[in-house]
């Protein structure tokens, strides 16, 4: 049988000051690798983070500071405590929302915020609900992020991504051999071993990687509700200890076959990028942080 060129429109419809807007995404699957690309040209009119600075830092020019907040996104937004859920206006996916932890100030730091916001911000998400949800972070400009307010991503999938099946794949038949959870078997082998634990912060329990997928790679293994804590933790001790550093981060749902868990990783602010050849298109990272030296560094910060 020959090879077949699979795609998956994706409408999406928000109100946007009062007027409805349309957008329309392709899922589209890679004949030869097997694994999903989303195609979504309307993306390209997504402001920089340059863009927004030279229109000013503070309060006022920030789309996600109330109220602009409410004003400038879509509908139907989401509210818990101070944290606010809007859609995305460039979504990528059918619920694809923006949260914001704290809208009542400008924050730009991770050190602005307290346990309270993140918790809210948490909450908001799990709310935006879906079969697959993964809750995720763009910290600043070198990780990808257009907005400097402070803001995780949600996103609902219908199936697994393509890193997140990979690993499903892996641990079913780990599973299948063992009986037992691969990443619950990664943390006890990695307690073990002593050289990147780095401790367990509420329901989760952390590590440095192994063989990081990108510099500074943390990994947290969710075993209950309140794992926000460490998230927090974790978050602050990695951008105190790399000032200047970006940060991507996601939350990767449980799944019969692997625990919940959260990945989290630095990008480095050179002013060159930190992904090249070797990240995109041979998907063999080239690490300069070195493993163990960073969780000893985290260490410190989450003592
Ligand atoms: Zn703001």
């Amino acid at each position: 049988m020959g090879l077949r060129l699979v795609k998956r429109p994706v409408t999406i419809r928000m109100a946007v000051e009062g007027n409805m807007v349309e957008v329309h995404v392709e899922e589209r699957l890679d004949p030869v690798t097997g694994t999903w690309s989303r195609v979504g040209p309307h993306r390209a009119a997504r402001e920089t983070w340059g863009q927004r600075e030279a229109q000013g830092t503070g309060r006022a020019a920030c789309p996600f500071c109330s109220p602009t907040l409410y004003r400038a996104t879509p509908l139907p937004q989401i509210f818990v405590g101070g944290s606010a859920a809007v859609p995305n206006r460039y979504p990528f996916a059918r619920a694809h929302y923006v949260v914001v932890p704290r809208t009542s100030a400008h924050v730009t730091d991770l050190s602005q915020l307290d346990l309270d916001d993140v918790v809210n911000a948490f909450e908001a998400a799990r709310r935006v609900g879906g079969k697959y949800l993964y809750v995720n972070m763009n910290l600043g400009p070198h990780a990808g992020a257009s907005q400097p307010h402070v803001h995780l991503q949600v996103f609902a999938s219908e199936r697994p991504t393509n890193a997140h099946r990979a690993m499903i794949l892996r641990g079913r038949a780990f599973r299948e051999r063992t009986g037992v959870d691969i990443l619950r078997a990664l943390l006890d082998l990695e307690l073990e071993v002593g050289e990147r634990y780095l401790g367990r912060f509420g329901d989760a329990e952390w590590t440095a990687a192994f063989a990081p997928v990108a510099n500074g790679e943390v990994i947290g293994v969710v075993e209950g509700p309140n794992y926000v804590e460490g998230v927090w933790r974790v978050l602050r001790a990695l951008s105190s200890a790399y000032p200047g550093h970006g940060i991507n981060m996601a939350v990767f749902p449980p799944h019969r076959h692997l625990s919940g868990h959260v990945r989290a990783v630095l990008r480095l602010p050179t002013h060159t990028s930190d992904v090249g050849f070797m990240e995109l298109l041979h998907r063999e990272p080239v690490i300069v942080v070195n493993p163990e030296l960073h969780a000893g560094l985290l260490r410190r910060y989450l003592a």
